[in-house]
């Protein structure tokens, strides 16, 4: 792809308005760029519902940060939703523990959570982190302790179905061990969740051309306890610029950890990229690096992984890329809330 460093326009704006903001007040110079953008909300595949919800509220005049807040609500409250909060698959000891992030464009602020257990909108917590507290990651039992001080109930996360799931792949996993295997053959759907993994991440830009974003998950099926992935890590699962544009991420988090992707998405897009060719060129930048690491490596030398990035930039145009071929993300563009293909870098072979 070639360089478009040259594509200024947009960094002059983006210069433009923090220059001037100083001397004549921000609020009515996004006011006037609002009068350019419009509003936009983008999440992942399982995320149609969280951006239709997240363009009702910004229709009200709601805060980009509540409005995605509440659309990936009701995807972690969602037992069917197997990728996070409840119903999410558990780790390797038949727990579900919860990752989330959050990131306030106006004031640069944001909260996470990791490794949380029993708090089923991970999210909530983590706009709390932000809010309510001096840090911007809390973990463990640690986070728990400041979710329930904060009236959050806590409930058994692990949903019959992922119980299940669960406990064939644990009785699967050797036979050197005191379990049988499983007494009956499979039931592929139940097998297809085997190698699961999978989050929400959604993002938003308002009226006024603020912006706002969320990114929760469960995280790995099966990953060693304690395991983070980069769904609560500021930088890498999640990314917002109030300036530029925001970025989230789904996909293998180990890859995208020691990327800081998220960073990288907004980072291109203040080049002057388009939110897609910023995605792309992220991946790219993955894909170069892990070719020094071999377990993330396929028998071609191409990434073995999955990963897929978000954005919206501060004109409120949207878009994102895959490492891999195949599937789609969801957009609400202010009229119309539909599914879109990736973009992406590779084809598998058939
Ligand atoms: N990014 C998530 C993690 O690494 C998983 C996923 O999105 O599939 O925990």
């Amino acid at each position: 792809m070639k360089d478009k460093l040259s594509r200024r326009n947009f960094i002059k704006t983006g210069i433009g308005v923090g220059a001037a903001a100083v001397l004549t007040g921000r609020k009515n110079l996004l006011n006037a760029e609002a009068r350019e953008g419009k509003m936009c909300s983008v999440s992942s595949g399982n995320g149609l519902r969280a951006t239709k919800k997240a363009m009702e509220l910004l229709n009200q005049g709601k805060d980009p940060l509540d409005a995605v807040i509440a659309g990936v609500n009701i995807v972690e409250s969602d037992p069917n939703d197997r990728s996070v909060g409840y119903g999410g698959l558990p780790n390797e000891e038949g727990i579900v523990e919860l990752d989330s992030s959050v990131m306030h464009g106006p004031t640069h602020n944001g909260g996470a959570v990791a490794s949380l257990r029993n708090i089923k909108n991970p999210s909530k917590v983590a706009k709390l982190v932000m809010e309510r507290t001096d840090h911007a990651l809390l973990v463990g039992k640690g986070a728990l302790r400041f979710a329930i001080a904060h009236g959050f109930k806590e409930e058994n996360l692990l949903t019959d179905k992922s119980r299940e799931t669960w406990l064939k792949r644990k009785e699967m996993l050797s036979d050197r061990d005191f379990w049988f295997p499983p007494k009956k053959k499979i039931d592929p759907e139940l097998e297809s969740y085997f190698n699961n993994h999978g989050t929400i991440n959604c993002l938003a830009i308002d009226a006024a051309g603020d912006l706002g974003g969320v990114t929760t998950t469960s995280g790995f099926f099966f990953k060693i306890p304690g395991r983070v992935g980069d769904s609560p890590i500021i930088g890498a699962g999640l990314y917002v610029d109030n300036d530029v544009g925001a970025a989230g991420s789904t996909g293998r988090g180990e890859a995208n950890i020691l990327n800081c992707g998220s960073f990288q998405v907004v980072n291109f897009m203040s080049r002057g990229f388009s939110p897609e060719e910023a995605c792309l060129k992220a991946l790219e930048k993955i894909s170069d690096k892990s070719k020094l690491l071999p377990r993330l490596l396929n028998e071609d030398g191409l990434p073995s992984f999955g990963l897929r990035f978000y954005a919206i930039n501060k004109k409120g145009e949207s878009g994102a890329a895959s490492m891999w071929r195949g599937g789609r993300f969801a957009v609400h563009d202010g009229k119309e809330n539909k599914f879109r293909p990736f973009a992406f870098l590779y084809e598998r072979k058939r």
